[in-house]
């Protein structure tokens, strides 16, 4: 079984010692567990922070242990009355090439629905991340403007398309053309700003919302969020949903102070996990599958091939290579 563990804990951006490979026996599947094929790893920013020692809302990577993550795989071996041979399931299995799971590890996916990669993305953990942070925290109403940081990621892109439904004027920021592209042609934003090469991000900001900033959906922290900040309207709402920007910094940068900001206009802004809303992950799943059968929703997916680049293709995440949801298929069904 071909396993990938954490070798370090990284300063800084992530590196060829932060990993290692290791090879090892799958085991023995005993009464009740099932023998799982991997598929399909997902990689995501959070991994990130599993990385460091710190106390956070999920525990550490352990050093010398398989790096913990979401994944889908077909069962190729079943001791469980649950689960046949053939079966596709999503749980944590990790970066690894096969792992043996008790039965309430793991979620069986129906593969009539939707491509079973749906289920780690637009149908999953960022589907929901983007549903509950959007429409709980950021209640978005008709006329209103939205806008996205991280605007062509996993999240983003699926934020925008719910502010549209619900009748929003959305604002896209993201790296590069390409993505900017994508976001007005594809996923029908109104305007797109590149980070990268706008000289002037304040701005791209005033032309692209002229009515000010009616929420803003955060996925990178940083000097991007600082300059909408600057835009904002009375009682906007600010879902702050992640902080991509700052993950790899050695030295932590606080940046512009926002109180004086939050009371002016009496903003509100607020932190969130997903994992906040578990208990209505259903009624999220439900509704975004039905708007993605409806043709409400779309998604992209950039897939890397091979085993031996999961580490790499996690690096991409933070050097920005994805447009939606990035996927390492590992194995053949
Ligand atoms: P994405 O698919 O958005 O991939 C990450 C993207 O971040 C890259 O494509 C890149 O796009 C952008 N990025 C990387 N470095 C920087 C930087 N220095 N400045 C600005 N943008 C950068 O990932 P996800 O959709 O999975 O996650 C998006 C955010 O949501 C992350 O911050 C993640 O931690 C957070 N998240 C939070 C959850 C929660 O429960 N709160 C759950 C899931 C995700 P570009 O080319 O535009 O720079």
């Amino acid at each position: 079984n071909n396993q990938i563990t954490l070798a370090e804990r990284p300063q800084g951006m992530p590196d060829d010692n932060t990993f290692e490979f290791v090879k090892k026996d799958v085991g023995d599947v005993k009464e009740g567990q099932i023998l799982i094929k991997t598929l399909y790893v997902s990689v995501d920013p959070y991994m990130r922070g599993r990385m460091e020692n710190v106390e956070s809302y999920v525990e550490p990577f352990k050093l010398n242990e398989v790096i913990d993550g979401g994944s889908i795989g077909e069962i190729i071996e079943s001791k469980s009355d649950q689960f046949k041979t053939g079966d596709i399931v999503t749980g944590m299995f990790g970066w690894q090439e096969y792992y043996i799971a008790g039965e309430s590890e793991v979620r069986q996916i129906d593969p009539s629905i939707a491509p079973i990669t749906t289920n780690l993305h637009i149908l999953g953990m960022t589907g929901l991340t983007a549903y509950f942070g959007l429409l709980d925290i950021g209640k978005p109403k008709a006329g209103e403007t939205v806008v996205i940081s991280g605007a062509a990621g996993s999240v983003g892109s699926i934020v925008g398309q719910i502010a549209k439904i619900k009748g929003a004027r959305v604002v896209g920021i993201a790296g590069s053309d390409e993505k900017v592209n994508f976001l007005k042609d594809e996923l029908n934003f109104d305007a797109g700003i590149n980070y990268r090469t706008t000289g002037n991000i304040k701005a791209d900001l005033k032309h692209a919302c002229p009515d000010g900033v009616d929420v803003y959906y955060d996925n990178v922290g940083g000097e991007i969020s600082d300059a909408v900040m600057t835009q904002l309207n009375r009682y906007a709402r600010i879902p702050v949903c992640g902080a991509i920007s700052t993950y790899n910094l050695e030295e932590k940068d606080i940046g512009p102070r926002v109180q004086q900001t939050l009371i002016k206009k009496s903003a509100l802004m607020q932190g969130f996990t997903v994992g906040n809303y578990s208990g209505r992950f259903k009624e999220g799943a439900k509704q975004l599958g039905q708007w993605l059968q409806e043709g409400k929703l779309t998604y992209r997916e950039t897939i890397r091939e091979g085993f031996e680049n999961i580490p790499d293709a996690f690096l991409d995440l933070f050097r920005g290579k994805n447009i939606g949801k990035l996927l390492v298929k590992v194995g053949e069904r």
